[in-house]
């Protein structure tokens, strides 16, 4: 039985007023134990901050990116020990923003990914077709080609100590949401495609949807079989939305 899960994508937002402010909310309504495991993913700077926010609690800590290398000569990049060091169990590889604002590519993605588990860290890979492949009929051709840069890489055996989040990329931010169908029909096939290298890992990984999951639709997405749960952007920063994706899952 594969628990579900539910990961606060917060992007670039937040503030130290704010985050308190949502995170003590969802922590005051989380009365009794959710079934989901609940994790957030706060900017870099906010790690300490929400760290100590939700210590002791049943919520969990990730960082939105992670760099490739160790340590050493890298303006600007956050190293997967020092992710571990300020208190995240998870960390967002290969998000679409990534992906396409900043030119990450299958193979720097695959490398980041690497990291993340070189230091303990459990990545949470990032897969999804734009809006022009899935109406060219190539949706299936490049999950496959984003998921097998990291099991070639790191092995199907990596995937038990990961999560797969499906985010098509034209429902991210967008308001338009995969149909439970359409997202179930590619989460099968992920799973299909990880059951080639290792039946037994295809079955205990979850794969989480992603793309404007929102409290009014979440139940039937996480309905579906092989839909273990979301990864929510826009509905996350907002305590009530969050709590009712969770319940939902
Ligand atoms: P959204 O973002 O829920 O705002 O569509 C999801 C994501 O990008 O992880």
């Amino acid at each position: 039985m594969r628990q579900p899960m539910v990961a606060g994508n917060w992007k670039m937002n937040g503030s130290r007023e704010a985050n308190e402010a949502l995170v003590k909310e969802v922590l005051g309504a989380l009365t009794s134990p959710a079934k989901a495991e609940i994790v957030v993913c706060p900017p870099y700077v906010y790690l300490p901050q929400v760290a100590a926010l939700v210590d002791g609690s049943a919520i969990g800590l990730g960082a939105q990116d992670v760099s490739d290398q160790d340590a050493g000569a890298y303006t600007g990049e956050v190293s997967g020990s020092m992710l571990r060091d300020v208190g995240c169990a998870y960390v967002i590889v290969g998000h679409s923003e990534r992906r396409s604002l900043y030119a990450e590519d299958d193979d720097f993605t695959a490398r980041k990914f690497a990291a993340a588990r070189r230091h303990g860290l459990k990545p949470i890979l990032c897969v999804g077709e734009l809006l022009e492949e899935r109406e060219s009929g190539v949706t299936e051709q490049v999950v496959a080609r984003q998921l097998d840069a990291v099991l070639d890489l790191e092995g199907v055996e990596s995937l038990k100590d990961a999560v797969i989040a499906y985010e098509p990329v034209w429902a991210i931010g967008t308001g338009k949401t995969a149909t439970p169908e359409q997202a179930q029909a590619v989460h099968a096939f992920i799973r299909s495609r990880v059951a080639e290298r290792d039946a037994g890992v295809a079955d205990g990984v979850r794969i989480l949807y992603g793309g404007s999951v929102k409290a009014d639709n979440a139940a039937e997405l996480f309905s579906q079989p092989d839909i273990d749960g979301g990864l929510i952007g826009g509905a996350s920063l907002k305590a009530a939305d969050f709590l009712a994706i969770c319940r939902a899952a």
